[in-house]
Formats: structure tokens, C-alpha cells, sequence
């Protein structure tokens, strides 16, 4: 019976090809979403073992933060690139997923996150959110949640006001069209907790650094940050 379902599975797969989100090729029975050999190949930064790192130092002197890292560099033309824009575009919702999976258990076995509280991804303003359909922070923090064992909170840290799009501004625009947009809703559930907030690409830095001022607020609050792509400036 196996060897028929074996049969019948290729004679699906080959009407309707699973590709690999990241490359384009075709994925073989065992694999999911994103091919063996990008898997292997998507580099790691590995700034989760790593003290001062760029990360971190991009926050230097804007913000207080505990920790930052990110999974991976987010360049054009990169793999990663590709299941971003797969993820935030097209609405992959499971790449997301799958990448704060397998970044939450590089972070967990580091023990970077072994005195993490709760997960907290950087909201979208509502509007974009209903265009979009989710968030995908949201989606990447609920993967890490699950390798890490630490719950999520999407309720604490919401967004306000629109701000109009950051593509072509430059980061002092970008910094002074940010500042103020995030709101803490009750801060009970934050009190004196340590934070990991996530976010999905960090580019300039300035959206985290608007987040991690608000939640800072709060007393006793400690913030760490984790991205799965950080764009090489
Ligand atoms: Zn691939």
C-alpha cells in the first residue's frame, strides 16, 4: 500500500510542484517550505553567541537594551530576501512560522532567551494589518514561542498613528516619523519583566528603537531584540 500512496504522492507532486520557497526548486517528499541545501546554505550571524555585536552596536547611545541578534543578513538578491517577501508579500504565513522555529531553538540552546519572559513582536499599524491580514512578527515570534517555551504577548504594546512609508526617507526622517507611534496598553502585564522583542528585518533600527523606548517606560522592564534578517548597511 505504501509503494501506491509513494506512486500516487509523485503523481501529485508532479501536477502540482511543491517549490522551495527560498530557491525556486523542487522540494523532495521529506522536505518543507524551504529546501535542504537553503537551509544549510542561509548564513548565520550567529550574534546570539556574541557580545557587542553589530546588532547591538547599531542601538548604541539610541536605546536601552539588554541583548539584540539577529538570524541571518538580509540582502538583496538573498535567500532570505526571498522568504521575507514570500512571507510579507504573498502571505506565506508558514515561512514565518518555520523561521522562528528554527531561530527559537538556536536562541534556547544558546540560552540567550533563558531569562526571557515574554515575546512581544513589534506591531503594525491596524490598517496594514487588515490589508495584509496578519502580522508577521506576530507569525515569527509564535514559532520562536514554541521552540523556546515562552509565551507571546500581542496585547501589551500596540501601534497609533500612521506613518506614512519609510522606503525612501532617510533615518532621521525615519527616526522623527516613528517616535511616539507605539502605546502601552496595560502595563500591569509588563511590570518588571524582561522582553524579547521581535521583529522580522531591522534595517535602520529606528522602528525597534521607538518600541524599546515605550516599553521602557514601564518599571522595571528589561528589553532584549531578535530579528530574523538584519539588512548590512
Ligand atoms: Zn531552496
Amino acid at each position: 500500500m505504501s509503494y501506491l500512496y509513494d506512486l500516487w504522492d509523485d503523481f501529485i507532486s508532479l501536477l502540482f510542484p511543491r517549490l522551495c520557497y527560498a530557491c525556486g526548486k523542487n522540494l523532495l517528499r521529506n522536505e518543507d517550505l524551504i529546501c535542504t541545501e537553503c537551509y544549510v546554505l542561509i548564513p548565520r550571524t550567529n550574534y546570539h553567541n556574541e557580545r557587542d555585536n553589530p546588532v547591538e552596536q547599531l542601538f548604541w547611545g539610541r536605546c536601552r537594551i539588554e541583548k539584540a541578534a539577529a538570524f541571518s543578513f538580509y540582502n538583496r538578491g538573498s535567500r532570505l530576501r526571498t522568504l521575507i517577501h514570500n512571507l510579507k508579500y504573498k502571505g506565506i504565513k508558514d515561512i514565518g512560522f518555520k523561521l522562528g522555529e528554527i531561530y527559537g531553538s538556536s536562541l534556547s540552546s544558546s540560552g540567550f532567551t533563558s531569562d526571557i519572559d515574554l515575546i512581544v513582536p513589534v506591531p503594525l499599524h491596524p490598517s496594514k494589518q487588515r490589508m495584509r491580514g496578519f502580522n508577521q512578527s506576530e507569525i515569527i515570534s509564535q514559532g520562536i514561542s514554541v521552540s523556546a517555551g515562552i509565551p507571546v504577548d500581542i496585547s501589551s504594546l500596540s501601534r497609533k498613528n500612521i506613518s506614512s512609508t519609510q522606503t525612501k526617507k532617510s533615518r532621521y526622517e525615519r527616526w522623527t516619523n516613528v517616535e511616539g507611534i507605539f502605546c502601552i496598553n496595560d502595563e500591569a502585564n509588563i511590570i518588571n519583566k524582561h522582553i524579547l522583542l521581535v521583529d522580522d528585518v531591522i534595517t535602520t533600527g529606528s522602528t525597534v528603537e521607538a518600541c524599546v523606548a515605550e516599553l521602557n517606560s514601564v518599571e522595571g522592564v528589561r528589553v532584549s531584540v531578535a530579528a530574523i534578517g538584519v539588512a548590512v548597511l
